[in-house]
């Protein structure tokens, strides 16, 4: 079976370069959305809780529930609120806040423009009007940057807008804690003052961010494993796999491995082949649960760098990880 392998030194090291960012590990609220972006939601938590994070952002009640037992505070982006005291609920419209039942702990997202959901600046008075009417437990106030990972002016404008929403929300005399920086924001910045940083990509060991923001150096934490299936000697003209996309230009000796698309490997175009760690062009298509490679030692490195198989994917390295199947094995190395 192909197995995951998480690297809990490179995770450290990269943590430790991230609590370098915001002064203070506790500030890290780690985004384990989605499985923890691919890498084992449960495996990423035990880790982090080790490492001494106490914050933690995830998608739904179920991945909160999966791993309520590793953090303080789980901040959940996308459910329905219940009581749990150790969850705080993301509140993106009008609509959401007057559903919201006394007692939950709620985080308001706040739309400063991204334009995707929160609510709007304009809208934040009758917010603010709702919470206090209905006596509403405002834990958080947060936003979110579009263009972080991208040169320009947008950043530094909703960084800008975010400002201001602080200051109304204090005026009003409410205290919640304040957090807009997500990877992007945190690594480019040299100054970090607000409560938590949300930080996934990065704890992930990538840096989407153009060349001459690259001041960190991250180290990616998952490598992708597969194990041999069989052997075979091939013959000069000989054809491998589905549609016999592979001609053998010589006698060689290839293997079948246990990795394919079933498990979230790309299939691309096998014209273009992805190359694996150790330089092995992967031998015609990508099947549904195997791929040939013209090696025989029983388990191989398909990549320990997923930005290389993103660029090779025209995609960005946050895909090509989370497109990983939750099946998988997955082992702390
Ligand atoms: C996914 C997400 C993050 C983390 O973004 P990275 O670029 O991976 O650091 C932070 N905040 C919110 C609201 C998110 O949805």
């Amino acid at each position: 079976m192909a197995t995951i392998k998480i690297s809990k030194n490179n995770l450290y090291y990269n943590l430790n370069q991230l609590a370098l960012k915001t002064g203070d590990k506790r500030k890290i609220a780690a985004v384990l959305k989605d499985n923890a972006y691919g890498h084992g939601i449960e495996l990423m938590a035990k880790l982090l809780k080790e490492y001494g994070l106490t914050e933690a952002v995830v998608i739904n009640n179920q991945e909160a529930e999966k791993i309520k037992n590793y953090f303080e505070n789980i901040l959940i982006l996308n459910d329905t609120p219940t009581k749990k005291a150790k969850f705080s609920y993301a509140i993106t419209s009008l609509e959401q806040l007057k559903n919201t039942p006394k007692g939950v702990k709620i985080e308001l997202k706040i739309d400063t423009g991204m334009h995707r959901n929160g609510i709007l600046i304009e809208q934040l008075n009758e917010a603010i009007n709702i919470i206090k009417k209905c006596g509403l437990n405002l834990f958080g106030v947060f936003t979110h940057y579009a263009n972080a990972d991208e040169l320009g002016s947008e950043l530094a404008w909703q960084q800008e807008n975010f400002k201001r929403v602080k200051e109304q929300i204090l005026n009003a005399g409410l205290k919640p804690r304040f957090h807009s920086f997500n990877s992007a924001a945190l690594l480019r910045s040299s100054s970090f003052s607000e409560d938590i940083a949300r930080v996934g990509i990065a704890m992930y060991g990538f840096n989407e961010l153009p060349k001459i923001y690259n001041i960190l150096e991250l180290k990616p934490i998952m490598s992708l494993w597969a194990k041999r299936v069989s052997t075979r000697e091939l013959k000069k003209g000989q054809k491998v796999g589905y549609g016999g996309d592979f001609i053998a230009p010589k006698n060689m000796t290839i293997s079948t491995y246990d990795v394919g698309y079933g498990d979230g490997l790309f299939r691309g175009n096998s014209k273009k082949p992805l190359i694996t760690t150790q330089n092995l062009p992967i031998l015609g298509r990508v099947s549904m649960d195997f791929i040939s490679l013209e090696y025989t030692k029983d388990e191989i490195c398909i990549f320990n760098n997923a930005q290389i198989v993103a660029k090779h994917f025209n995609t960005i390295s946050y895909e090509i990880t989370t497109s990983l199947k939750e099946n998988l094995k997955r082992e702390i190395v």
